[in-house]
This record gives C-alpha cells, sequence and structure tokens, in this order.
C-alpha cells in the first residue's frame, strides 16, 4: 500500500519558482499515473490561474479548507489533467492568517484537515512567499520541505532563515519534518554567475540538491498564460525536460512506486 506523501514547496522570498515547480512537479507526477492534489496556499492564487481555474470556479478554496467547516473533499476539484486535482486559492486567503491566529491549535489546522486524504495520494503545498502562518501550517502539515532556490547572486542567503523555520517546526509541532531537497531554478547556464551560484550550493547542501538543475526558458514564463502547465503547453522544451527529469527524481526520492498510467 502506498503512503500519503505531504510536501511543502517553500521558500519565503517571490518570484524563486516555487509556484511553476509545483505546477509542473504535479502534473508530471500525475501523468505518471500518481493521485496529486495541489493545495494552492497562496493569495495571489497563481497555481490556480496557472492550471485553468478560472474565478468562477474558485467557490470553495483554501480560505474555506483553513477557516471554515469544509473537507478536503468539499474543497478539492478537478484539472484539465487527469489524476491532477488543485484546491484553488483566491485573495481572500490574505486574511485568513489573521482569522487562523484567533484559532486554538492555530500552527495544526492545515495539518488535521489534510488527515482525511487517502493514502497513496501526493500533496504538494504551493506556499505564499512568507514564512508566516500559513507556511508555518503547510510544514506542520508535510512529511517533508521542498525548496526551490532561483540560481542568482545571494541565492543561499534566505536559506538560512527557510531552515531556522524548519527547525523550530521539528521542535515544536512536527519532530517528523524533513528537508525533501533543494532545486536550483532559473539557471541561466552561459553565465559564470550560474555556473558559480550552482557550485556553491552543491558544496554547502551536497546531495540535497537535485541533480537536475531547471534552466531559464522563455516557454516555462508563456505556459501560465494559456493555462497549462509547460509540460502540455511545450513538451519538447528544455524547461519541460527539466522538469519531468526532477520529477523522476524526486519520485525515486519519495520511493514512489510507479503505477500504471
Ligand atoms: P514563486 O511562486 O516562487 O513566486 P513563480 O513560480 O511564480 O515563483 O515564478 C516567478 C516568475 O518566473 C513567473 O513569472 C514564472 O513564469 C517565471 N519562471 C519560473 N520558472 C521559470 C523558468 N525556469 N524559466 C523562465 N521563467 C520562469
Ligand atoms: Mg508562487
Amino acid at each position: 500500500m502506498d503512503d500519503l506523501h505531504i510536501v511543502a514547496i517553500a521558500n519565503q522570498k517571490g518570484g524563486v519558482g516555487k509556484t511553476t515547480t509545483a505546477i509542473n512537479l504535479g502534473a508530471a507526477l500525475a501523468q505518471a499515473g500518481h493521485d496529486t492534489i495541489l493545495i494552492d496556499l497562496d493569495a495571489q492564487g497563481n497555481a490556480s490561474t496557472g492550471l485553468g481555474i478560472d474565478a468562477e470556479r474558485r467557490k470553495k478554496t483554501t480560505f474555506d479548507l483553513l477557516v471554515g467547516d469544509e473537507t478536503i473533499e468539499d474543497v478539492v476539484q478537478d484539472t484539465a489533467i487527469r489524476n491532477l486535482r488543485i484546491v484553488p486559492a483566491t485573495s481572500d486567503l490574505s486574511s485568513a492568517e489573521i482569522e487562523l491566529s484567533q484559532t486554538a491549535d492555530r500552527v495544526r489546522v492545515l495539518s488535521k484537515k489534510l488527515k482525511q486524504v487517502p493514502r497513496g495520494t501526493i500533496v504538494l503545498i504551493d506556499c505564499p512567499p512568507a514564512l508566516g502562518l500559513l507556511t508555518v501550517n503547510a510544514m506542520v502539515a508535510a512529511d517533508s520541505v521542498l525548496v526551490p532556490l532561483q540560481t542568482e547572486f545571494l541565492a543561499l542567503e534566505g536559506l538560512s532563515q527557510l531552515l531556522t523555520t524548519v527547525r523550530q517546526v521539528r521542535q515544536s509541532a512536527n519532530r517528523e519534518l524533513r528537508i525533501n531537497g533543494v532545486l536550483l531554478t532559473m539557471a541561466d547556464s552561459r553565465t559564470t554567475l550560474s555556473q558559480q551560484v550552482e557550485a556553491d550550493a552543491r558544496a554547502t547542501l551536497g546531495d540535497l540538491v537535485y541533480p537536475t538543475v531547471i534552466p531559464r526558458n522563455v516557454r516555462v514564463s508563456e505556459a501560465p498564460s494559456h493555462a497549462q502547465p509547460v509540460l502540455n503547453y511545450d513538451p519538447m522544451s528544455k524547461g519541460s525536460t527539466a522538469y519531468r527529469n526532477f520529477a523522476a527524481e524526486f519520485a525515486a526520492r519519495l520511493k514512489l512506486i510507479p503505477e500504471a498510467a
């Protein structure tokens, strides 16, 4: 029997590729036959938009899951991709932190709601660009944290703050929380800076860094406006190839049993 895997995709920096990774990893896992649920935990709702869930289809959202009585089954909905479901987000979610802060056991709200997800499901949580109560809820609910890191100057700077938060969550609410890995994103192989950042990350973080690096690729940035993962928008692009390779490495790290697609 396959386990339930819950992975928070987190980095307090915005624009590092969290949402792009959530969408494309989710699509790749789903296409490989794994039941996958993406939870959009960012009030910007970019994961929802990128998967074609327009405003009329956001009647039940992550906000209802966190603040209302809704169960996961009440709020999850299908996407255009088989096996990939999503809990969409709207700007409402920006007030959820305040509501949550007044709730008993405020760091465990998402964790409790995810207890009802069936075994054999992979849950990916697309975190907001902050280490506030929403991201902490994701880390408390998760088995592990996947950290997208943009290959740019000072990329490693913000990482210690993130790791401190992971340590605090481990000491307080989720002893089992692990780091799944670090995914280098938006790399420009032609620049020495990009190569230097990659070398630094591998020297500092060792095997935590995924072998596959996601290149900067215009097709990746175009895909959201077509409401599709780049995997579907342009399957032969460099971005798609990289995300497929990464998804295979991710599945191996989770020891996922391949399923008949
Ligand atoms: P985050 O969720 O961390 O804020 P996003 O995934 O939304 O980051 O990415 C930020 C922006 O960069 C988006 O416009 C996205 O389309 C673009 N982007 C992400 N990854 C790539 C890539 N590999 N190549 C080109 N553009 C990318
Ligand atoms: Mg995002």
